[in-house]
C-alpha cells in the first residue's frame, strides 16, 4: 500500500530555490534513501513533508497515515548534543506530540521502555544525554522518534559524524526496525554505498535532475556506476 506520494514539489527560501520539482512515493515497508549533492534540497524536502517548511508548488499526499504518525530525526545540532536530561526522559518526550499533553500515562512509559529495549539503550536509561557518545545519542533520539510512531520514520543523516563501526551498527538497527518491526523508513544520507546496501528505493537529488526508482535501477545509472564503480560493489 502506498503511504506517501510527493508530486512535483518546489520549495524556496525567499528568492533561493531549494527544491526543484521533486516527485517520489513510498509504499508501506519501503526503505528509501535520499542521496545527492550538498545543497540539493534533501533536508528541506523532509521539512516540507512534515509541514515544517512551506511548499510553494506541488503536493504531498498521505494515504492512511497522519502527520502525527511520522517520527522525525532532524540533523544533529549542538543544542541537541548538550541537552541536559536523562536518557529515559528524552525518549519519553517523543510521546508529547502524539498525545498533545505533558503528562505521561503508564502506556507512554511502557512504549518508551520497549523502544529503549529495541534500541539497546535500557542499560543507560538513567544517564544524562549530554554525557553520551555520538552513537549512543543517536540511538536515544531514534528511540524518541519511535515513541511518536511505529509506521514511518524520516531520518536526516542519522550517521553524520559517527565513526565507521558505529555507523554500520546504526544502519543495522534501522534495517532491523524496517524488516522486523515493519517501520517504513525515509533517510537522507551522504553514504551512497550504505544506501544501496540497505535501501530498496533511492531518490537521488542533483541540481541537474533527479532519479527515483528501485535500488537496482539506480545501480544501472551512469551516475551510480561512476560513484560506486562498474559493478556497484566497489
Ligand atoms: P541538502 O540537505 O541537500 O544539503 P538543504 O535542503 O540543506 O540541502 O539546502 C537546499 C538549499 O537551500 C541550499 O541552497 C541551501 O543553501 C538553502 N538553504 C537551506 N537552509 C536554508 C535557510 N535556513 N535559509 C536560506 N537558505 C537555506
Amino acid at each position: 500500500m502506498q503511504l506517501l506520494k510527493c508530486e512535483n514539489i518546489h520549495m524556496n527560501y525567499d528568492s533561493t530555490k531549494a527544491v526543484n520539482g521533486v516527485s517520489f512515493s513510498v509504499d508501506e515497508g519501503d526503505f528509501l534513501c535520499i542521496v545527492g549533492e550538498n545543497g540539493a534540497g534533501k533536508s528541506t524536502l523532509l521539512k516540507g513533508i512534515l509541514g515544517l517548511q512551506k511548499i510553494s508548488e506541488g503536493r504531498v499526499i498521505f494515504n492512511g497515515i497522519k502527520k502525527s504518525e511520522i517520527g522525525y530525526l532532524p540533523q544533529r545540532t549542538q543544542v541537541q548534543k548538550d541537552f541536559p536530561a536523562a536518557v529515559k526522559e528524552v525518549v519519553l518526550s517523543g510521546r508529547i506530540g502524539r498525545r498533545g499533553k505533558l503528562f505521561y500515562s503508564a502506556e507512554d512509559r511502557q512504549i518508551a521502555a520497549e523502544n529503549m529495549e529495541t534500541m539497546k539503550i535500557s542499560d543507560i536509561r538513567n544517564k544524562s544525554f549530554n554525557e553520551l557518545s555520538g552513537g549512543q545519542q543517536q540511538r536515544v533520539l531514534l528511540a524518541r522518534a519511535l515513541c511518536a510512531t511505529d509506521r514511518l520514520l524520516l531520518l536526516d543523516e542519522p550517521t553524520a559524524g559517527l565513526d565507521p563501526f558505529v555507523t554500520e551498527d546504526m544502519y543495522r538497527l534501522i534495517e532491523h526496525l524496517n524488516l522486523e518491526h515493519g517501520v517504513t523508513v525515509i533517510m537522507v544520507t551522504h553514504d551512497i554505498k550504505s544506501a544501496v546496501k540497505y535501501a530498496n528505493k533511492i531518490l537521488c537529488m542533483e541540481h541537474d535532475g533527479d532519479f527515483f526508482g528501485t535500488t537496482q535501477e539506480y545501480l544501472d545509472t551512469p551516475a551510480a556506476k561512476r560513484i560506486l564503480g562498474g559493478d556497484g560493489n566497489a
